[in-house]
């Protein structure tokens, strides 16, 4: 049996790989510009991707993909919208191409189950990974075993929805923590606040507001960034508070770039409003909220610990 395992994490620009060992130590990496718009390309990558790995290691290790997306549990990406996929039965093509199981499932998820594993998460069996970038992704570690759900998409925590009817969200309902807490959403919460001409504000005449100027704006002490960042953490202890209620967790974690960027703002409040908001506030402590340590590492050492897990209990796809 392999004590190694491939790990793959396709994003939006990249798609990164690499050999982990069962502890989730990376062992090596392989990183490539993720195909975007061509699922024949992807493919095809990530064959030669699995085969110089197995190549190099002189072994058929066990093989996890993570991909932003819905993913059935049978490894099929229902719809990708960052690399414009549909209904591509990954798990399946990859697997008849190698002779081999693949384990594929949405990269958040993944990422969680590293951090469970190797990262912030260690000694922790039960806990939330809320991914903050451009989107807002999210994956659920219960009893030391991800959650998928019935279909797979279990654990989408970015679309909780913490004000009926608010602002559109990508995903086309409105009022998802996304459309509060995201990258994008924090330079959109900015340029909103910038209407009013009476604002003063060190945003206004920048070129391009979007989340890095408002975390550099508040770096800098301005009142209306470090406003937008206290609001974008209270909408994430509304969302934190319903994930909190639901799942119980230990620990929260969160990662992602524009997370640690805004952390020092957004950290506190978040905490204020979850405490708030859980039921039996006065009677019970709230789980910790912390920052995920393994960034972009998280989604290749979670997949490759997944397909890991899947291959000693026997293909379960839930490690
Ligand atoms: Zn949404």
């Amino acid at each position: 049996m392999s004590t190694r395992s491939l790990g793959i994490d396709i994003g939006g620009t990249q798609l990164r790989a690499a050999l982990v060992d069962p502890h989730g130590r990376v062992l090596s990496r392989d990183r490539r510009p993720t195909p975007a718009d061509d699922p024949g390309l992807l493919v095809r990558t990530l064959l030669e991707v699995i085969r110089s790995a197995w190549e190099r290691t002189g072994e058929r290790v066990p093989v996890g993909v993570g991909i932003a997306g819905l993913v059935t549990v049978d490894g099929t990406v229902r719809y990708g919208p960052n690399i414009g996929i549909r209904d591509l039965p990954l798990a399946t093509l990859l697997g008849e191409e190698l002779d081999a199981e693949v384990v594929v499932a949405n990269d958040a998820s993944v990422a969680a189950l590293g951090e469970q594993r190797a990262g912030a998460g260690v000694d922790h069996a039960d806990l939330v990974l809320v991914t903050i970038g451009t989107g807002v992704g999210g994956g659920v570690v219960i009893g030391g075993r991800l959650l998928t759900g019935a279909t797979g998409f279990g654990g989408e925590l970015g679309h909780v929805i913490v004000n009926e009817g608010g602002r559109p969200c990508p995903c086309g309902n409105r009022g998802c923590v996304e459309a509060y807490a995201s990258g994008s959403a924090i330079g959109a919460l900015a340029r909103d606040r910038l209407v009013d001409p009476m604002t003063m504000s060190r945003l206004r005449g920048l070129g391009r507001v979007a989340g890095p100027e408002v975390t550099a704006a508040a770096q800098d002490g301005d009142e209306v960034a470090i406003e937008v960042l206290e609001e974008v953490g209270h909408w994430l202890g509304v969302a934190l508070a319903s994930m909190v209620n639901v799942l119980d967790p230990e620990l929260i974690l969160l990662g992602g770039g524009a997370a640690a960027a805004a952390a020092p703002w957004m950290l506190e409040p978040a905490r204020r409003t979850m405490t708030q908001r859980l039921v039996g506030s006065a009677w019970r402590e709230a789980p910790d909220i912390t920052l995920a340590v393994l960034g972009d590492d998280a989604g290749v050492v979670g997949a490759g610990l997944l397909a890991l897990g899947a291959a000693t209990v026997g293909g379960s796809g839930t490690a």
